[in-house]
């Protein structure tokens, strides 16, 4: 029963000097001092030579939950699907129902008699849960046929773990496993940034890391990434629920001689540039400017895996400049600056006028 919609600002920040190209990156957020911010983070970056990414994982989850009559007959079947050699057979029968899921495999763990399942898969351009869940629904009936004392408790039984926090993320991945760096120098974090290579990394250390353990964090070992993956994710059409476990995040800021070296490592970033909300009009024309919009023909996945290094590379300017701005003493005075305008730039509010 659609509506209409509610307009949500978009800021552009960039140019991105990402892997040797530039983009400009789109950011839709009621907070205006997120968008100056990470845009002066880009520029630090692009001064200092540009950031470079790599990625070193890409595979959706969906984790079943299934009861047996005892405990026994459920590590039987644990023992059955993660043999190698029963590994081809259970792929095929994931596969069949799509041209892009590929089963990457299968991540088992008992709860008394019940047998959850973390199934892994590549989607191609798809964030891919609809794709994983028509693999896994194959692979139940397949298992159901060899072990008829089998119930079905859930297609999802949370050791997914879709959009909640949770260790079995943060340790495995989910989606795009990203890590993103650059080399900021020394006199760009002084004129630019307007602090310290020296004051940044004692803060991060107790902040990002100290701090966030005394906390109990659980992925939580950055600034503020969740800003920049929850605008970028509702600019491009992906789901925002699942920035829980997107913004996964460990900040690292390191002195390198009298320059700083900064990474972001997110181990789930969950992004599609086809299905889902990727469809629509704005959204679409957010992915066109990133050059990710749909599918390459001769490389399906490229365009997904290009825009989770998107994400990553807009979240290290994100930090980049948000860490500096505690590390002078800025953070207050930059948001009465720029988060204080009640002024709306929407059409309904210029036909108002
Ligand atoms: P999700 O699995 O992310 O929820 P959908 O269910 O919409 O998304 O699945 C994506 C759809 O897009 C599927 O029907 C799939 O066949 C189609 N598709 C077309 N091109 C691609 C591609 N390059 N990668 C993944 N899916 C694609």
């Amino acid at each position: 029963m659609p509506v209409g919609y509610v307009q949500i600002p978009v800021g552009i920040v960039g140019p991105l000097l990402l892997d040797g190209v530039e983009y400009s990156v789109p950011m839709a957020t009621t907070e205006g001092c997120l968008v100056a911010s990470t845009n002066r983070g880009c520029k630090a970056i692009n001064l200092s030579g540009g950031a470079s990414s790599v990625l070193l994982k890409d595979a959706m989850t969906r984790a079943p939950v299934v009861r047996f009559p005892s405990a026994r007959r459920a590590a039987l079947v644990m023992f059955y699907l993660q043999d190698p050699a029963n590994f081809e057979r259970l792929s095929l029968m994931f596969n069949k129902s799509s041209r892009f899921a590929r089963l990457q495999s299968i991540k088992c763990t008992i709860a008394g008699r019940n047998l959850y399942l973390r199934f892994s898969c590549s989607t191609g351009d798809a964030m891919g849960m609809n794709m994983v869940s028509k693999g896994v629904q194959n692979v139940l009936d397949f298992i159901k046929s060899e072990f008829p004392d089998m119930d079905v408790i859930g297609i999802s039984g949370n050791y997914c773990s879709d959009k909640k926090a949770s260790a079995v993320n943060w340790i495995e991945g989910r989606g795009k496993h990203v890590v993103c760096e650059a080399v900021i120098k020394g006199e760009i974090v002084e004129k630019v940034l307007k602090t310290s290579v020296e004051a940044l990394v004692e803060l991060n250390m107790l902040k990002n890391l100290a701090g966030s353990a005394m906390a109990g964090s659980l992925g939580g070992f950055n600034a503020h990434a969740s800003n920049i993956v929850s605008a970028l994710f509702i600019a491009t059409g992906q789901d925002p629920a699942q920035n829980v476990e997107s913004s996964h995040c460990i900040t690292m800021l390191l002195a390198d001689g009298d320059d700083l070296h900064i990474s972001v490592t997110m181990p789930c970033i969950e992004v599609g540039t086809v299905g889902g909300g990727t469809q629509l009009a704005s959204q679409s024309a957010c992915l066109n400017l990133l050059g990710v919009k749909g599918s390459k023909k001769e490389a399906p996945g490229s365009n997904a895996q290009q825009l989770a290094r998107i994400v990553a590379g807009t979240v290290l300017a994100g930090e980049l400049s948000l860490m500096s701005a505690i590390a002078a003493g800025q953070l207050v005075k930059s948001h009465m600056k720029y988060n204080r305008s009640s002024r709306d730039i929407g059409p309904s509010s210029q036909v108002n006028r």
